[in-house]
């Protein structure tokens, strides 16, 4: 195995979908987020996973991602929360990906495919913008469309959702913004209701809702940050426990290295591309075979002027950085009289149990971004190690 490993700890991602399994209010089914590789921990172990939790849908955004997990040998209904193109739609229904539909120019084109497919009321889900901007019709259009696909011998309406783009603050405007958003949510649903079609499983509830607003759970949850531990943005642990509510996530990514060097360094020495940084005094420096192609961004050292520069774990005492990361490779000091042996493991991020003095979340941060982009950021080669 190679030093630098992504390990997913199945025991807290099993945890963490038991306690949301829990939280979502009775008769609303799971739609767990699978889209991103399962957020960079590795879809098709996630997935079996989510399945075994009690998982009702998947949610994935690309056809390529349903197909993986078609293949993989995933039964339950997948649905895809983002856009296709026409080349792709066959592969779309062959493998019987649901797809979010809300103008009927993709509505044609899923039909289309569902007619060649040889489908009959092949299911959809129409998208309702209530705020978000980003896809589906305006409230007011959704008759017409579920209309269309209601009478359509080839399609069937499975579903209507949205989505909230403001769920995850405490501010008093954004939490009116989502009412608002809800409100219209519901009148989309119940306009289609009146006009004698069934609107299928209503869905809005993205991880903040699912923990927070049980009352806007209607008949499906669609959580995605929680399952992989991590709290939506402003609704953190403390959130939750001000409200009354203990709500204990476990991160499941823990991205681990190995020192490969232990080199010694008189004062004057520089470090790296650039020169940021030059040693003032007698110290060791240890390399790591890790960087930014892995995800462990350039951003995340302090020479590159970003942030504060984030820590190395090793033999659980923290580490800096030292010079600017590299492709493959990074640099921490040690010190002089540190005790670190060469091939000993580092821990950049992730759970206690890993070592860790951070998770991702004190990654994001620092440098301005959320733990979403910092799992879905870690590289292609670097393996994804399921620990029991
Ligand atoms: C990604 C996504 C989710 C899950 O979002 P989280 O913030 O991770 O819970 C839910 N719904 C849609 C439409 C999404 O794109």
């Amino acid at each position: 195995m190679t030093s630098t490993i992504a390990k997913i700890y199945i025991e807290n991602l099993r945890h963490n979908l038991k306690l949301i399994k829990g939280r979502i209010s009775p008769g609303a089914k799971m739609c767990v987020a699978i889209k991103a590789d399962a957020y960079g921990h590795g879809a098709l172990r996630c997935a079996r996973e989510a399945v075994l939790c009690g998982a009702d849908f998947l949610a994935v955004a690309r056809v390529r991602e349903g197909v993986e997990l078609r293949e993989g040998g995933i039964t339950i209904p997948l649905l895809m929360l983002s856009l296709c193109n026409p080349e792709e739609a066959d592969e779309l229904v062959l493998n019987e990906i649901t797809p979010l539909v809300f103008d009927f120019d993709y509505i044609k084109m899923i039909e289309d495919a569902a007619r060649k497919a040889g489908k009959k009321k092949y299911s959809v889900h129409l998208a309702v913008d209530t705020g978000m901007g980003r896809i589906g019709c305006l409230p007011e259009e959704c008759v017409r469309f579920a209309k269309y696909i209601d009478e359509s011998e080839f399609l069937s309406l499975g579903g209507v959702c949205t989505h909230f783009s403001v769920a995850d603050s405490k501010k008093e405007t954004d939490r009116e913004y989502t009412e608002k958003q809800f409100e219209r949510f519901v009148f989309a649903t119940e306009s289609i209701r009146k006009a004698g079609i069934n609107p299928g499983i209503r869905h809005c509830a993205n991880s903040a809702i699912t923990l927070d607003k049980p009352e806007m759970h209607l008949d499906m949850c669609r959580p995605g940050i929680i399952v992989y531990g991590y709290y939506p943005d402003e609704l953190d642990r403390d959130y939750f426990s001000s409200k009354g509510e203990q709500i204990d996530l476990k991160p499941v990514m823990a991205l681990t290295t190995r020192v490969v060097s232990i080199r010694d360094f008189e004062p004057g020495k520089s470090v790296s591309y650039g020169r940021t940084w030059t040693s003032e005094k007698k110290t060791k420096i240890a390399v790591l075979p890790i960087g930014y192609a892995d995800g462990f961004f350039r951003r995340f050292s302090k020479s590159c002027g970003f942030c504060e520069g984030i820590d190395v774990a090793i033999n659980g005492r923290p580490y800096p950085i030292r010079g600017r990361i590299c492709m493959d490779q990074c640099m921490v000091e040690l010190g002089e009289t540190s005790g670190v042996e060469r091939w000993s493991e580092a821990v950049i991020f992730g759970p206690k149990e890993s070592g860790a003095v951070q998770t991702a979340q004190k990654l994001a941060d620092e440098t301005g971004t959320i733990p979403y982009e910092i799992t879905c950021g870690v590289g292609k080669r670097v393996p994804r190690v399921f620990v029991e």
